[in-house]
């Protein structure tokens, strides 16, 4: 008992230490700019007041990019899913697609961000305080961190471990779950929480059918005896940037894919698994649940691709 604790607690050290900033600082600490409401902020000042309504009732949606070597990796995709993201939310966002790429563009390069996370974020304001809120004014703010992976180096090359979740992906007519919206993550850290306390590194989300999903931040596919590539149907998840890239650098390699349902027990039969997501990337799973997997030649292909294709710098570039 005692031992399990102390390792829970090493464990989730050692992870608070690889997913923060590189800092051992907390993320309202930093330094830096954030940009806030059209103008830049200092990093500690770019505050909301607690009587804000995204925080009371999840109207807050947002983004994850990415920068490699002074490039943010398909910014255009990224700010139209926030604006779509909003108005699935029944919110418009105060600034033009063009407006909102170049504050990405100008807060990566006023905090010298080469390679890094971006995260713009909009929420409905103070006015008022209810479940309506007609009357909310709309913010936008978007701050920028040098963030190397999401998983740990070791993770990523064994292949990380997931399990099965007991918080299952909502259903299209529950919830708005082709936004990225706040309020859909709450599902998403029950279920990593789980997963992490049992010494897993993230959960395998299921759908209200009893359908594979994704991971709580990765959308997820599978290579199953045949050698082609199997993935959810994105009928009530998001249908991720990474999802969309990986799908076309595969069939660029000649690898069929099938979107189609797919059923937890077909595990049995999966080879290679992996997930792909802007933060995840695409990164092998190891394990789900007493499932094994090997880090095989399509997701070492596509790792690769992928690298690639966001312009990422290789061990040979930096040597
Ligand atoms: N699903 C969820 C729940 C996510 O948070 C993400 C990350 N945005 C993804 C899938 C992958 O999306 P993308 O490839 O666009 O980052």
């Amino acid at each position: 008992m005692l031992t399990s604790a102390i390792t829970l607690s090493v464990k989730l050290i050692l992870r608070k230490i690889i997913t923060m900033s590189g800092d051992d600082k907390a993320f309202d600490s930093l330094e830096g700019e954030i940009w806030f409401d059209g103008k830049m902020l200092p990093w500690v000042e770019a505050d909301v007041h607690v009587l804000t309504h995204g925080l009371h009732y999840a109207s807050c949606v947002f983004e994850g990019e990415r920068s490699y070597n002074g490039k943010i990796f398909k910014l255009r995709e990224h700010t139209e899913r926030l604006i779509m993201s909003a108005n699935a939310l029944g919110f418009e966002i105060p600034y033009s697609a063009d407006e909102i790429d170049e504050a990405c563009v100008k807060i990566c390069n006023v905090n010298g961000i080469v390679d890094g996370y971006i995260r713009p974020v909009a929420w409905r304001g103070s006015e008022m305080m209810g479940v309506s809120a007609q009357a909310n004014t709309i913010h936008l703010a978007i701050a920028a961190w040098p963030w190397p992976s999401y998983f740990s180096p070791e993770a990523r090359t064994k292949g990380i471990r997931l399990k099965t979740a007991e918080w299952r992906r909502p259903a299209p007519n529950t919830a708005p779950v082709h936004a990225k919206a706040a309020g859909l993550y709450m599902i998403c850290t029950l279920s990593k929480h789980a997963a992490e306390a049992d010494g897993y590194d993230d959960a395998l989300m299921l759908d209200w059918r009893g359908q594979i999903a994704e991971s709580t931040g990765a959308n997820i596919f599978i290579v199953m005896g045949d050698d082609r590539l199997h993935t959810p149907i994105p009928d009530c998840f998001l249908d991720g940037i990474t999802r969309k890239t990986v799908c076309e650098l595969a069939k660029k390699r000649g690898i069929e894919i099938i979107e189609r349902a797919i059923m937890p027990a077909e595990l049995g039969s999966a080879t290679e698994v992996f997930l792909t997501g802007t933060a995840a990337e695409v990164t092998p799973v190891g394990e789900i649940d007493n499932y094994k997997f090997t880090v095989g030649e399509i997701t070492r292909f596509l790792i690769d691709d992928y690298d690639r294709v966001v312009g990422k710098k290789t061990t040979a570039d930096a040597g």
